[in-house]
């Protein structure tokens, strides 16, 4: 028996907590709820059901790798090794534990690198894309010219489209996907208290974003990339019939990514009933918000 599992071993009496011995307060990890003097480890506001194990061992209160935890001794690694693993975020979300410590202050700066991380992988990306075009248009053009051939016109295709911001786009950009976040973070928080009959911390809203929204947005840029030598190639050969399909992906694909990643999230770690519903319409709703901004303000520049 180690010594966390001791400590624990002393606060409870057989499996139930000697509230007597509990010194320390204890809330439900899910809404906030005091569980001081409870008997049953279910939550009586939320209905989270529980092990004591978990509530009462507060060495287990913070994960191994996250940013979040470890930003003060190792923050680059710890970033990277958080970043790496929300990208595939049903797994990541299966290895936090609802009962860690949440910290806003790191939460905030992982938000706040959404729109840095877009700006600099849609550049990154197109270029890679470009590279490892040419190279294997040119190496397969050995073995079979049609598709060295193709593979060169997706080349050509790449460099011609405006995959990367200019100077002037950057900071619109970067607006943009903060707007799209910070009203995608408001509408969860507000519903939080009806969807789903669960009131849910502000602060556990704030950590499903903050882990969604810089993965979904490193995945986009990269999609984003694809998606539009695609539709371009489509209008360039002329390809009348694949131009609605190639334009419908490519609204679906920037409300489908985040919605997938915010799923994750509530379903996996908040264990919210309707998590997809949810998520969609956080989504949804922050993309009609940023277009009305820009439908307004271009009504208001057009006006002058
Ligand atoms: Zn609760």
């Amino acid at each position: 028996m180690n010594d966390s599992d001791q400590q624990v071993a002393a606060f409870l009496c057989d499996g139930q907590p000697a509230w007597d011995k509990i010194d320390f307060e204890v809330h439900c990890s899910r809404c906030g709820y005091n569980l001081y003097t409870l008997q049953q480890p279910r939550c009586p506001e939320c209905g989270l059901q529980f092990a004591w194990r978990d509530v009462l061992d507060r060495s287990a209160w913070q994960s191994d790798f996250l940013f979040e935890h470890h930003w003060r001794s190792r923050p680059a690694h710890s970033w990277l090794k958080t970043f790496t693993a929300t990208m595939r975020p049903f797994h990541f979300w299966r290895r936090i534990s609802i009962h860690d410590r949440v910290h806003a202050g790191p939460l905030w700066f992982l938000l706040g690198s959404t729109g840095p991380i877009f700006v600099i992988m849609l550049p990154a990306t197109a270029l890679v894309t470009r590279l490892l075009a040419s190279m294997g248009g040119f190496l397969l053009g050995f073995i079979d010219p049609a598709i060295g051939r193709v593979l060169g016109d997706l080349a050509v295709d790449l460099q011609r489209q405006p995959a990367a911001p200019s100077a002037k786009q950057a900071p619109v950009l970067l607006g943009t996907v903060f707007l799209v976040v910070l009203v995608a973070l408001g509408v969860l928080a507000s519903l939080r208290q009806t969807l789903g009959r669960c009131r849910v911390r502000t602060v556990q809203i704030l950590r499903v974003v903050a882990y969604a929204a810089p993965a979904s947005c490193a995945l986009y840029s990269v999609l984003f990339v694809f998606l539009n030598s695609v539709t371009y190639t489509v209008y360039r050969l002329d390809l009348s019939y694949l131009r609605i399909p190639a334009e419908l992906v490519n609204i679906a694909v920037p409300l489908a990514v985040p919605a997938v990643f915010l799923c994750a999230g509530l379903k996996c770690y908040l264990r919210l009933p309707r998590a997809i519903l949810l998520a969609i319409a956080a989504v949804l709703i922050a993309g009609l918000f940023v277009f009305t901004v820009f439908a307004v303000a271009l009504v208001v520049r057009l006006g002058r």
